[in-house]
């Protein structure tokens, strides 16, 4: 990985380059932000860079050489200094051959993230960081390189338990020379609070829309239209915008329009509405009804953009036109934000775990009364 690897992030790397440069690293970070915007990798990088031997440096930036006997090290994951804690799996002492397979997963999962920051570590059924991994940090930093700097990455710090928290606090409560941890995490709430008072809380912004776009032209071979689409509804994360590449959003986009279309007419609404909620909901994905939601949430942003500036310059359904700009006329004075605003509470409530028939009935109902009052 280099710096030129994370999409974005001008911001984020000009001031830690500059800190790394200035040596002025403090001894415990939590980068936090949303996910799939490269914290992990961004950490790495950081770690890889202060550890180089021959960093390149020019005016206020530094890069690691990628040469060096310790840029190789950090690339493949072995290097003594720097240490990548993640969730595992609850040990299972009685099966050695178990055991084998999670350490052939684990190695497989850090290769696909060394190839690509923006891959997500999947492992099955690790939720949690628990104690001994927390405990392992502690040995390990005591036989780590004395000469380079030492860095605990701990990626989705929320996954630790209370016990590993409390453990852990002890850990960041006696800073160690030329040490660095680095939590990273898309849920500050989650993590205890005496934690994160004890690190210097730094934010990371989105991915501009513009650059997931191209990402996605670059990498997947989409046309510009698609990846429009996908950066739109990714929320800036290109971990999420990934997640999209397969979907048939053509399909899904024309159904949640269709479905707009049945739930505003004036009479005999009700069944075919019920009868279509019904459907988009009975495969229990709630993961396809959130993006189905996200994609209405487009459509009706395009159609408000469409009202206010009289242009179509802001609208992303650019092919859909011939739907939203009739749409636009037919209700243009009502109010989309709170269309919209109601649009992204449900998809809110989806993401929490309500029951997504009900999510979509309530939603259409409150559109009706917005649209039709
Ligand atoms: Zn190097």
């Amino acid at each position: 990985m280099a710096w030129n690897k994370l999409i974005g992030l001008e911001r984020e790397k000009s001031i830690f380059q500059k800190i790394i440069l200035e040596n002025k690293l403090a001894s415990a970070y939590c980068f936090l932000g949303i996910e799939g915007i490269g914290k992990d990798g961004f950490a790495l990088e950081i770690a890889k860079t202060v550890n180089c031997q021959h960093p390149i440096i020019s005016n206020d930036t530094i890069s690691p050489c990628e040469e060096c006997s310790s840029c190789k090290m950090a690339n493949s994951f072995k290097h003594p200094n720097i240490q990548y804690i993640f969730a595992q799996p609850a040990e299972d002492k009685s099966k050695a051959s178990a055991k084998q397979e999670l350490q052939e997963t684990i190695k497989e999962e850090i290769k696909e993230k060394l190839g690509n920051p923006y891959h997500k570590i999947n492992i099955p059924n690790a939720r949690q960081i628990n104690i001994s991994l927390i405990r392992n940090i502690t040995k390990h930093l005591m036989l780590a390189d004395a000469n380079g700097h030492r860095f605990v990455i701990i990626s989705n710090g929320e996954n630790m338990n209370v016990e590993a928290s409390n453990a852990f606090l002890k850990t960041i409560e006696e800073p160690m020379e030329r040490t660095t941890i680095i939590i990273t995490s898309s849920h500050r709430e989650k993590i205890l609070p005496t934690i994160l008072s004890r690190c210097q809380q730094f934010y990371f912004d989105p991915i501009k829309l513009e650059y997931i776009q191209q990402y996605i032209i670059k990498n997947y071979n989409k046309s510009e239209e698609d990846a429009n689409l996908i950066a739109a509804i990714s929320r800036g994360s290109i971990t999420q915008a990934c997640e999209y590449l397969d979907d048939n959003l053509n399909n899904l986009r024309n159904n949640i329009v269709d479905l707009l279309r049945i739930s505003l007419k004036r009479k005999n609404y009700k069944e075919e509405l019920l009868n279509n909620i019904a459907d988009i909901t009975k495969k229990k994905d709630r993961k396809l009804t959130i993006l189905i939601l996200e994609l209405l949430l487009i459509w009706m942003r395009d159609a408000y953009s469409l009202i206010k500036t009289q242009t179509s310059d802001y609208v992303i359904n650019k092919d859909l036109l011939n739907r939203i700009t009739p749409f636009c006329n037919g209700y243009s004075k009502c109010d989309y934000l709170a269309a919209i605003n109601e649009i992204n509470d449900s998809i809110n409530l989806l993401n929490r775990n309500i029951d997504p028939q009900l999510a979509y009935i309530s939603l259409f109902i409150k559109l009706r009364k917005i649209f039709l009052q």
